[in-house]
């Protein structure tokens, strides 16, 4: 077995080596590399401590002095190295109280999580691979390093890392580790919402997002997002659906690019499905006002995870507006651009194509059709320039003020009666125009009152 180590790893690596340290890449660029894929960072392993590893590089940075982690920098780019490790005791099923540094590699190697993600590999010595993780990549498993069920007491995370590896590369998880992960699920619930979240992101936007549904069955959902669970338990009735509504969802997610705000907006998107479903005299179920509903839950489900302010707001308003009914007219389009906002008309574009597509391909034409003559619209009026928001407005604030208004509320409804106007009649658009409808608005308020 044989790796192609960037110059500047094999360097690190025979640094330390020359001044008598064992050293070797390891983890996931060696699980890549035997995949054949291109590893995102490549982290070091070395029996050289923190200090010594300072010593022998210029340009160091204290990434994680007490987990043993330095950066070492060479020109613009920065590689971990991590002395060897020994981690200590574990608390509440998360990282361990202390950690202790050693000077040998199969301890540290033991630590890791799977065979696939525990081997190392420099030029001189070749590969170390004392767990099987060679075979177990070629037969394609995720399988614990040691006992499973202990290793997941030690850190629940684990457990739910399992099931994102397998999405990734569309791996099975070895029995053991199955029958483990499915015993010990339940300890999710101690693992912060940030390493769930950078988990369940990945598993996301991996390849095969769909093995969400097996962290449905065997209990992982139930902890860390149990709104999966209602939306597995959701049966669809209706001529437009052939899955329920968390297989739907999954399906809707793999129409989408690997954009982390549109696979987050297709699972959360009928979140609220469950809890507005009725049935009619004929058996038929309908879900009446699930979009808004859903977007208030998925505000809730993204603040819970620790998610950034713009993720979360984005992902929100397209759930708000995914079922949007588009009127098929020039002013049905500057209305839908008002309400929606134009800054993510095109990812609602994308978001309502992938709902289409996971519903009964019987209806994909009409819906589709539908949804095209909407976007040739909305081209048209974005080559326009259309006025669609206020800040298209040729007139503002200070403009109503010189005709006599106060600011507050009145002003403001002012602007939105013009704004109204213009987006069913453009050519409205012009100041004089605005200036002459401003007034007339104005005096027929004051005669109203
Ligand atoms: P990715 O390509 O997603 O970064 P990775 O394998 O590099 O995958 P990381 O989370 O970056 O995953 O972790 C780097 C390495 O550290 C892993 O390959 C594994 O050996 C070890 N590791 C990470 N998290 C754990 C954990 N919770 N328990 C045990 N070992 C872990
Ligand atoms: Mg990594």
């Amino acid at each position: 077995m044989k790796i192609q180590l960037p110059q500047k790893v094999d360097y690190i690596i025979n640094q330390l080596i020359k001044h008598g340290y064992e050293a070797y890449a390891v983890g996931g660029c060696v699980r890549d590399s035997i995949l054949g894929k291109e590893p995102e960072d490549w982290d070091i392993t070395t029996s050289a401590k923190p200090m010594e590893v300072k010593k022998i590089f210029k340009r160091t940075i204290d990434t994680g002095i007490v987990h043993g982690t330095v950066t070492v920098m060479l020109e613009k780019d920065g590689y971990e190295v991590t002395t060897y490790r020994i981690d200590g005791e574990y608390e509440d099923n998360r990282r361990p109280k202390t950690v202790e540094f050693t000077s040998n590699l199969v301890e540290d190697l033991k630590r890791r999580d799977f065979t696939i993600n525990a081997m190392a590999y420099n030029t001189e010595v070749g590969l170390v691979d004392i767990f099987d993780g060679y075979k177990d990549i070629k037969e394609e498993r995720i399988r614990c390093v040691g006992e499973p069920s202990d290793r997941f007491d030690e850190d629940a995370l684990r457990i739910l890392r399992a099931l994102r590896f397998s999405a990734q590369l569309g791996f099975d998880i070895d029995k053991d580790t199955l029958e483990a992960v499915q015993k010990k699920a339940a300890n999710l619930k101690n693992i912060s919402a940030e390493r769930i979240r950078v988990e369940l992101n990945k598993l996301l936007l991996s390849d095969h997002p769909e093995k969400l549904m097996d962290a449905y069955e065997v209990g992982i959902t139930k902890v860390v997002l149990p709104e999966f669970d209602a939306m597995m338990n959701t049966e669809q009735y209706n001529y437009h659906h052939i899955y329920n509504v968390g297989a739907h969802s999954m399906k809707a997610l793999e129409w989408v690019d690997k954009n982390l705000v549109l696979r987050w907006t297709m699972l959360l998107h009928d979140v609220e499905k469950p809890s507005c479903k009725v049935k009619d005299e004929e058996g038929c179920d309908h879900f009446y006002g699930h979009p808004e509903k859903g977007a208030d839950t998925a505000k809730q489900i993204l603040r819970r995870l620790k998610f950034d302010n713009e993720t979360t707001d984005t992902v929100v308003r397209l759930v708000k507006w995914h079922d949007y009914n588009f009127a098929l007219t020039p002013a049905g389009m500057r209305r839908a651009s008002n309400k929606v906002g134009t800054d993510i008309m095109e990812l609602l574009f994308q978001v309502k194509r992938a709902d289409i597509l996971a519903q009964n391909p019987k209806t994909w034409g009409d819906k589709l059709g539908h949804l095209d003559k909407a976007k040739e619209i909305y081209q048209a009026i974005l080559r326009k320039q259309e006025c669609v928001e206020l800040k298209d407005l040729h007139i503002n604030g200070n403009d109503l003020i010189s005709l006599g208004l106060k600011p507050g509320r009145a002003l403001g409804k002012t602007l939105n009666l013009l704004l109204e106007q213009v987006l069913e009649n453009p050519s409205l658009n012009e100041r004089e125009k605005l200036l002459e409808l401003a007034e007339q608005l104005i005096s027929d308020n004051i005669e109203n009152n």
